[in-house]
């Protein structure tokens, strides 16, 4: 199992088993996103992934160029 969490740890997360494919996505968004030259990636499956704290309190945005 994986975990992790913010710096304060206000949000925790729990990962059942590996991380898919960690790769460096060099694309606009991930550029953007982060304001460097990459963002480092890795998929997870949903059923895989669970909130331990603070799940709610996050929010999701959509990308426009
Ligand atoms: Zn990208």
């Amino acid at each position: 199992m994986l975990t992790g969490k913010c710096l304060c740890g206000t949000i925790a997360y729990e990962i059942d088993g590996e991380l898919g494919p960690i790769f460096n996505c060099h694309c606009s968004k991930c550029r953007r996103w982060h304001g460097a030259a990459f963002r480092t990636r890795a998929s997870v499956p949903k059923a895989r992934f669970r909130w331990v704290r603070g799940g709610g309190s996050t929010s999701s945005s959509s990308w426009s160029d």
